[in-house]
């Protein structure tokens, strides 16, 4: 296969990837949900930077949207309950080589994994951290989950949830070496888009929230902002997500905002009154832990047997 460029000559490639090689099972998720929007990004953005499917993993954890592993045609794990970001990272700490991708859920992340979330924040290491947030357990059949909104009735709540909405922006923003933050609805393609291959572009641990269509068990998540644009708020910035004027106009209410803002950022995510949707925070230099986990990698055992040996001198008396 080969690329044509702007000036006629042609790139040749001595391999071109389709979608269809990263083409995994057949996807069970119910009609309409949002994963499926997802996961087509997903292949879209791997074909599109020609990742190779045997140098890329996809991590998970427990939940609707960890079955992403399972319908990605490269390397997978489908992990422990909260587990997916230790996975991870223990992935991207002996192999950095490898491009590392995380899906997991509000549930899987917020809940049981919040101290791994935390954590894996700040150790900031290279990977794209997709949240599919439905704002419920889809997979245990609607349960109460941190994002679930205040007063909805849930099978563990059903009078309504009785605790004000947990907000994974401003926690993630407020977790130190914090490096890309942003938020996309599932059901606009070419925001979801920009923002996965952003994320991807990003050297740095990439947390993208996308607001995700659960129609069985969250149809009331999403709706008001699917029927009332005016509820959402699109961040503009030339630092910003890419879009054009087919998307700049399905969105009445707008506002610049510079991603390298961590205080404009914060503002932001603590608005809630609108749902903010575009790139919220970016730092590019944030230092990225498999810079120290990686060394020693490729020492011979010699040369591992001589740093042991220095380090136990230090105990010598
Ligand atoms: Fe998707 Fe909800 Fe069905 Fe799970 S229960 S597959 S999140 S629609």
């Amino acid at each position: 296969m080969f690329g044509l460029k702007a000036d006629w000559s042609a790139d040749v490639f001595e391999r071109y990837f389709t979608l269809g090689d990263y083409a995994g099972g057949e996807a069970r998720w119910c009609p309409g949900c949002g994963d499926f929007a997802v996961l087509n990004t997903v292949h879209r953005v791997l074909r599109d930077e020609q990742m190779p499917p045997e140098k890329t993993v996809v991590v998970s954890g427990i939940g609707c949207s960890s079955r992403l592993p399972h319908y990605v045609g490269t390397y997978g794990l489908h992990g422990l309950h909260g587990r997916a970001l230790p996975l991870a990272n223990g992935v991207k700490a002996r192999r950095p080589d490898l491009d590392v991708w995380v899906g997991t859920g509000d549930g899987d992340c917020f809940s049981i994994g919040a101290g791994p979330w935390i954590h894996s924040i700040r150790y900031n290491m290279d990977m794209v951290v997709l949240i599919f947030d439905n704002g419920i357990y889809g997979l245990t059949k609607k349960q109460t989950s941190p994002t679930t909104p205040a007063g909805e009735r849930t099978n563990t709540h059903p009078t309504g949830a009785p605790l004000p909405a947990l907000n994974p922006l401003t926690v993630t923003l407020g977790i130190s070496n914090v490096s890309f933050v942003a938020q996309v609805p599932d059901w606009n393609p070419p925001l979801l888009y920009q923002a996965i291959k952003l994320a991807h572009q990003h050297r740095g641990t990439s947390f993208v929230r996308i607001i995700q269509r659960c129609p069985v068990f969250s149809d009331s998540f999403c709706k008001p902002f699917q029927e009332d644009p005016e509820r959402l708020l699109l961040l503009t910035h030339e630092h910003g997500l890419p879009m054009d004027e087919s998307v700049l106009r399905l969105f009445p209410e707008q506002r610049a905002h510079d991603p390298c803002n961590w205080l404009g950022a914060m503002e932001v995510a603590r608005d809630q009154s609108r749902l903010p949707v575009g790139l919220l925070y970016h730092d590019p230099d944030a230092p990225v832990y498999e810079d120290l986990s990686a060394q020693g990698l490729n020492k011979t055992n010699e040369e591992k047997l001589a740093v042991i040996e220095k380090a136990l001198d230090n105990f010598a008396i």
